[in-house]
């Protein structure tokens, strides 16, 4: 058993309010009784009662949780630079949300650039900032980066080891067998000042709390810890293949955090099975897998040669239909385990093809700010999926927002499924209050706010949540989708503004020679694996009317100009981790966009009003402009990346 920051006994005891309130912060943090750093309670994850008895706990004390959290922080960090400019001294939760304000990115990035830079003094938080997390939504073209503290690490462990006992409570017998989790580090970079800055899950798989991790009989994985931690994408991949298939009897599960990830693995195994077949017939690891640790872990379980086995994968691989695949390869499995909510549900029906009908599960809603909630209904479909947010983990607010269309009509993306017709539209955000975790009303949307034990205060993630339901006094939130994205394969989150400085920069390429873009929008397509962007161009030579002569290299430069303008997710995404495939531009004869507008107005839109959509969703959209493609265009290298 790890050791937890706080020893507790009583589970209840330990998230009830405290009666005496402390005048001061001095008062707070000395030798209080009440005071329970972290919140967490200390259980064994092995047992399933003790963690199902936890989350009744958590769900059933919501309010008292919020509270207890909320003055927690607040205690803890009041004297920082940042709340010291607001607080002016007061420890009260209520002159905590009249005067801290709700803040976005952009507001707190100059503090995160202090942190950077080296100032160590208290400027955030009184726990020392051990590393910063770059996240997939960026700021200038950069990942944004969210603190990290060491005592964040035991709370995703906490949350983690949650995780299990809901699952148990569905699907039996998971400790008969292992997991076959694809998991992958990513590349990591110092700040000025020699702090870590690194993507979340790589600074978890990298820490103690996962590569010391008690055995858990639920939680055993085919891959070795040396196979994940490898920072090579494709001998990692390669590697966690290769135990996974050598293993195929005993796998009862198989997954990776995100369909986009665990769809980019099926490739990698058609595109690889012979080679793969070929080391699990001879035993012998391929030579070109050069990382020692790998070799060593990898070598251990191949074992000795396995001529039988080999032909049995051979003879499914072979197969022309890959449908139904994962049950083939691995006859045990019960569920996928990837995340389908979001932006990732419109890989739903190709993980459907490959995995014979085994049931989607998205286990877990989290960011790099903190992790939020968790599905206790994992075997619902993937359009049914919400999250109950776990109060112990961050103190939560909601802004009511409305969305609707400027028609008025009500106009929703529900776990990414679009339900109305053609586009996505930008949230409404009036100058409202926030609401507690508590007083969030059935049926309404929220953009989500947290204050984190980490440093962050009244801080707006971005996501849009839906109230769906309730669990003892937990609300439970359907993910809506993420305010300004409009395209997004795999962790990327590219916005109507990115998209439209990407476009401009790559019209005045075809501008100089005479042509006009008249109109353009784009789609995530998605039906290919890595997926790409598309975007749809409706173009005119100057003075006549006639589409123009096109060269292709000027039009391939003109996708490369614009992926080179996406922001460096993107191009990560598209050059190191070969999870975006290249952009395409799809040239339309003229008047296509018109007849997208007249499909729209069919749908509902106002004529008045009428926007050209930047971002399609709808499939009979997508099928009006595919129908008038006269020529298309790929990008014929990958975008500049490097770590900053
Ligand atoms: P990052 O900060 O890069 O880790 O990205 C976190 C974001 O990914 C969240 O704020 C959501 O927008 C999205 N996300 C994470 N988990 C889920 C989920 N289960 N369903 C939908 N979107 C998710």
């Amino acid at each position: 058993m790890r050791a937890c920051p706080i020893s507790c006994t009583a589970v209840k005891q330990q998230f009830s309010t405290c009666s005496r309130k402390p005048k001061d912060v001095n008062q707070m943090t000395r030798g209080n009784p009440c005071q329970l750093p972290g919140m967490l309670p200390n259980y064994d994850p092995n047992d399933n009662e003790a963690g199902m008895k936890i989350l009744e706990d958590l769900t059933e004390n919501v309010e008292q949780i919020q509270q207890r959290v909320l003055e927690e922080i607040i205690t803890r960090n009041a004297r920082t630079d940042y709340l010291k400019g607001f607080l002016d001294g007061q420890f009260d939760k209520q002159v905590f949300k009249k005067t801290v304000p709700v803040v976005n990115y952009e507001d707190i990035k100059p503090y995160i650039e202090r942190i950077a830079n080296g100032d160590s003094s208290n400027i955030i938080s009184a726990e020392p900032i051990i590393e910063l997390l770059t996240s997939s939504g960026t700021s200038g073209g950069q990942p944004k980066m969210m603190p990290s503290t060491a005592e964040d690490l035991h709370r995703k462990t906490f949350f983690y080891n949650l995780l299990v006992p809901v699952m148990n409570k569905y699907v039996d017998g998971l400790d008969e067998g292992k997991a076959m989790y694809l998991l992958f580090v990513k590349p990591e970079t110092k700040t000025p000042s020699g702090l870590m800055a690194r993507p979340v899950l790589t600074s978890y798989y990298k820490s103690n709390n996962f590569q010391n991790r008690p055995f858990n009989r639920f939680n055993v994985f085919t891959s070795p810890d040396e196979t994940i931690l490898c920072s090579d994408s494709k001998q990692s991949m390669y590697c966690q293949l290769l135990c996974g298939l050598v293993q195929r009897q005993e796998v009862l599960r198989v997954g990776a955090v995100f369909a986009s990830a665990f769809l980019r693995a099926i490739k990698f195994l058609e595109d690889n099975w012979k080679e793969l077949c070929s080391n699990i017939r001879t035993g012998h690891v391929s030579d070109w897998i050069t990382d020692p640790g790998c070799r060593k872990v990898v070598s251990l379980v191949l074992n000795k040669p396995k001529p039988e086995l080999a032909d049995l994968i051979e003879h499914e691989c072979s197969s022309k239909s890959w449908e139904g695949i994962i049950k083939k390869l691995w006859p045990r499995t019960k569920y996928i385990e990837v995340i389908v909510t979001g932006s990732m549900a419109q890989y739903v029906s190709t993980l459907e093809y490959y995995s014979g009908g085994l049931p989607l599960v998205s286990t877990m809603y989290a960011s790099s700010e903190c992790y939020f909630g968790i599905n206790f209904k994992p075997l619902s479909k993937p359009w049914d999926v919400s999250y109950t947010l776990i109060p112990n983990m961050a103190y939560f607010e909601f802004l009511p927002v409305k969305e609707k269309n400027e028609d008025g009509a009500q106009y929703v993306q529900c776990n990414g499924v679009c339900k109305e017709n053609c586009m996505e539209k930008e949230t409404e955000k009036e100058d409202v209050e926030t609401v507690e975790l508590v007083d969030v009303k059935l049926g309404q949307y929220y953009e989500l706010v947290v204050t984190t034990f980490t440093g962050l205060y009244r801080y707006r993630v971005g996501d849009i949540l839906m109230v769906t339901g309730f669990h003892n006094k937990a609300p439970q939130f359907r993910f809506v989708h993420r305010r300004n994205v409009v395209l997004s394969i795999d962790t990327d989150k590219t916005s109507e503004e990115d998209l439209l400085k990407a476009v401009t920069k790559a019209k005045v390429i075809v501008e100089s020679l005479g042509i006009l873009l008249i109109e353009y929008t784009s789609y995530a397509d998605t039906s290919s694996i890595p997926g790409h962007y598309v975007l749809f161009w409706e173009l005119t030579s100057k003075g006549n009317n006639h589409l123009p002569v096109l060269d292709p290299k000027i039009m391939e430069q003109c996708c490369s100009t614009v992926e080179e303008s996406l922001d460096s997710v993107y191009r990560r995404c598209r050059r190191k981790d070969n999870s975006i495939g290249p952009l395409e531009i799809r040239v339309v004869q003229h008047g296509t966009f018109d007849a997208l507008m007249d499909f729209c107005v069919s749908q509902g839109s106002s004529v008045n009003q009428y926007k050209t959509p930047r971002c399609i969703k709808s499939g009979e959209a997508i099928n009006i402009l595919d129908s008038r493609v006269v020529t298309r265009f790929f990008s014929q290298k990958a975008p500049f990346w490097e770590l900053v």
